[in-house]
């Protein structure tokens, strides 16, 4: 059983990185298989570590986590969860708002938010993109995504369309077409988008650079804290050699520049900062 009480929604966590303003929303919970999640790692290795969380089912209780970043000049969401504006979901397997109804129960105009940055287009981060009609649910932002990720919801392979929504996202860029980039963009002054690849072909980073405090966030490349091993991949990660490179190259960065790492699906302790620890990395939560 998912918990019991209430929409699985937390209340929102404000982090000041200095001149701009990161609002984590944790918009709902839901329940994934937990061999799934650890990919490679064999069972013996993980069930330590999840032994209180796992159900009868062995499924891990995981978060929706949701960005609203303020900058000086502009509001960006990143991520939007796997419900449709409008609608919730109440199950066994999830219990959720959508992204547009958890910004306007925190007294959010969605109206005012400028981009809309989902880290890829997986239906657990990019559900909240249309309403359940498949209307843009953020029709005043623009969506901006990698052009690997655009052209693989496009793909013809069989593990794209089991992955994607294909029907809805590909009437939705028809009509709003997203804003593309090949490898980096700097976004805006402080916003630094990085395509890493790996978990999906454009699974990418975001990188806010505040006047005290650098933020990282990069999907489902680093969903938990025990992904600081960068080895520890999901079974989910189309091209695990790349999610592996990816994120031994951008933890050696963050970890010795002490960004703070928001991670995607973390329920009780979602940030943190990496320390190097012997060929890998492990995570200090703060
Ligand atoms: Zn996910």
């Amino acid at each position: 059983m998912l918990r019991p009480e209430g929409t699985g929604v937390r209340p929102v966590r404000t982090i000041d990185l200095g001149g701009i303003r990161v609002d984590l929303m944790q918009i709902g919970v839901f329940r994934s298989d937990a061999g799934a999640i650890f990919g490679p790692v064999p069972r013996t290795t993980w069930e330590p570590l999840v032994r209180e969380e796992i159900d009868a089912q062995s499924r891990l209780l995981q978060s929706l986590n949701t960005l609203l970043v303020r900058t000086p000049s502009d509001a960006i969401l990143l991520e939007t969860g796997a419900i449709p504006a409008g609608e919730r979901r109440d199950n066994d397997e999830i219990r959720s708002v959508s992204a547009r109804d958890a910004l306007i129960a925190a007294d959010v105009d969605p109206a005012g938010i400028r981009y809309v940055v989902p880290s890829h287009l997986h239906r657990d981060h990019a559900g909240g993109l249309t309403s359940g009609d498949g209307e843009a649910a953020f029709p005043d932002a623009t969506i901006v995504a990698p052009q690997a990720e655009i052209d693989a919801v496009a793909s013809p392979s069989a593990r794209a369309r089991a992955a994607y929504d294909v029907p809805i996202l590909t009437r939705l860029f028809a009509a709003s077409p997203p804003k593309a980039f090949s490898d980096r963009r700097q976004l805006l002054p402080e916003v630094e988008l990085r395509l890493l690849g790996g978990h999906t072909p454009g699974s990418q980073a975001t990188i806010i650079r505040g006047r005290e405090r650098t933020l990282l966030f990069m999907g489902d490349l680093f969903m938990r804290p025990w992904q600081a091993n960068p080895r520890w991949v999901t079974a989910f990660d189309d091209a695990a050699w790349i999610s592996v490179d990816a994120k031994s190259s951008i933890f050696a960065e963050a970890a010795a520049e002490e960004w703070l790492i928001v991670q995607s699906h973390e329920l009780a302790a979602p940030l943190g900062r990496l320390e190097a620890d012997r060929d890998r990395f492990r995570l200090v939560s703060e």
